[in-house]
């Protein structure tokens, strides 16, 4: 395609034979031809393939309102976000709008006025993808102003009447107009502005001041809630429920592999650091597991949830740690290890609930959660007949000293000492490097400890291992 100048002007665009679509018929057209070029439409998110991200597709080839109902931390937000991808990179915009008027029809007054007197002459913008989103959290001081519009004072006082529409101020969602918007939490806003979004979706007019505009915007509406608020009686008002033509359920990853994918790239990266860090994978499936053994833990609130912010803050408190260590112990490359673990107390504790109020079990059951956590991932990843020859070396009092601020190259003297150490090692990690060692020497000892084939005690910021 040749690439032409763009239109400067309503009559300039005419003649390069732009026609105007609405933003639904737009995001259509879009993700239809995506899925033709089998290209990936929503990059990013992780999990949903099966699930989400069909019905979500529907909707908008339906051209459909959206409501997703999740807990929190569902990447929901991430998802809404997304369908600025489903957008032209730009459209053509009257110039000096403040609702993006689309310079064929416009439906402000203003534009309408400036149309009328200067006819092709007008001038137009392009208004790029990325300003056709808006998106709000419902709050209960939200007012009708910040949303719809008020009138303007100084306009007034320019000597506009109440009743002008040249008096208006407008709110959020006329300013999204021909784009997309999305509230959060929609259970959450108020009844009368719950009304006054219905009006904007359904009757297309808005009320201010009691005074009635019409105002057809186009608009793309997608609203998030949690599924309890959402189906409570009278948190929503049913024909504003009724006008979400799809209801899309979100979840939490369903495998492991999922969520420490979605860690991986959620992780914050910092570059610059001089010290090579480097995490195992059993490591990582032990933060994940935590994570989904609290989803269905009795003693957490599920209704809040345990957000996969949960696994990524973790995630970064391990490894965290461990450059701690290299740093402190002098040591060239960070691997996190089991001793890292009662860290992750400080990111855990902060974002979730317990069912009742007592505090003090919050470290109790996030404890308990850990454990059960590297025996699971322990136990994929060894049969315990397997090493029944390393734990037959543990008599006589032997026993096995660690701590997370113990240099590597003193768990090395344990691996050539401790018969079948070495082997179980070897069947998780390739690496020959001291950090990595010692990390995979506690693993092997924590799962056997959890186990309940090696007793576990500490001592002086130390940890014994012994029979
Ligand atoms: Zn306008």
């Amino acid at each position: 395609m040749v690439k032409r100048r763009k239109a400067r002007t309503i009559g300039e665009l005419k003649s390069s034979g732009y026609r105007p679509v609405s933003v639904k018929e737009e995001m259509r057209r879009n993700l239809i031809d995506m899925i033709k070029k089998k290209k990936e439409i929503f990059p990013g998110i992780i999990g949903y393939d099966d699930t989400v991200t069909p019905q979500l597709e529907n909707a908008i080839i339906s051209g459909q309102d959206v409501i997703f109902l999740g807990e929190r931390g569902q990447a929901k937000s991430r998802i809404m976000r997304a369908l600025v991808c489903l957008l032209d990179e730009e459209i053509p915009v009257i110039k000096g709008c403040e609702i993006n008027d689309n310079p064929f029809a416009p439906i402000c007054k203003r534009c309408r006025d400036t149309l009328a007197e200067e006819g092709d002459a007008t001038e137009i913008n392009w208004l790029p993808r990325e300003e056709r989103y808006g998106e709000k959290l419902a709050t209960p001081d939200i007012a009708i102003a910040d949303l719809v519009g008020d009138v303007d004072p100084i306009k007034v006082a320019e000597g506009k009447y109440l009743s002008d529409e040249l008096a208006i101020h407008y709110g959020l969602i006329p300013r999204t107009n021909r784009g997309i918007f999305c509230i959060n939490e929609l259970p959450d806003l108020a009844e009368r502005l719950q009304v006054g979004l219905f009006n904007l979706m359904e009757e297309r007019d808005i009320q201010i001041r009691g005074y009635r505009i019409r105002l057809p915007l186009d608009i793309f509406i997608v609203a998030s809630a949690n599924p309890e608020d959402y189906t409570n009686r009278g948190r929503i008002i049913t024909p504003l429920k009724d006008r979400f033509g799809a209801q899309v359920r979100t979840h939490y990853p369903a495998t492991i592999k999922d969520e420490v994918a979605i860690m991986e790239m959620e992780k914050r990266q910092f570059s610059g650091d001089d010290i090579e860090s480097y995490t195992p994978e059993y490591m990582k499936e032990i933060v994940a597991e935590i994570t989904h053994l609290g989803r269905r833990s009795p003693d957490i609130n599920q209704r809040s949830g345990v957000s996969v912010r949960i696994s990524i803050g973790n995630y970064e408190t391990i490894v965290s740690n461990s450059i701690r260590r290299a740093v402190t112990l002098g040591e060239k490359l960070a691997v996190p290890r089991i001793s890292d673990l009662p860290y992750v107390y400080a990111s855990t504790g902060s974002k979730i609930e317990l069912e009742g109020f007592e505090e003090t079990r919050e470290s109790k059951i996030i404890d308990d959660l850990t454990k059960k956590a590297v025996q699971n991932v322990f136990n994929r990843h060894y049969k315990l007949a397997d090493l029944e020859i390393l734990v037959d070396q543990f008599t006589e009092g032997f026993s096995v000293e660690v701590s997370d601020m113990m240099k590597a190259k003193s768990y090395i003297r344990n691996v050539k000492e401790v018969l079948g150490l070495a082997e179980a090692i070897s069947m998780i990690t390739d690496s020959e490097r001291p950090e990595a060692i010692a990390s995979a020497t506690e693993f092997v000892l924590e799962g056997l400890h959890v186990n309940k084939r090696l007793n576990k005690t500490k001592s002086e910021g130390k940890i014994i291992y012994r029979r």
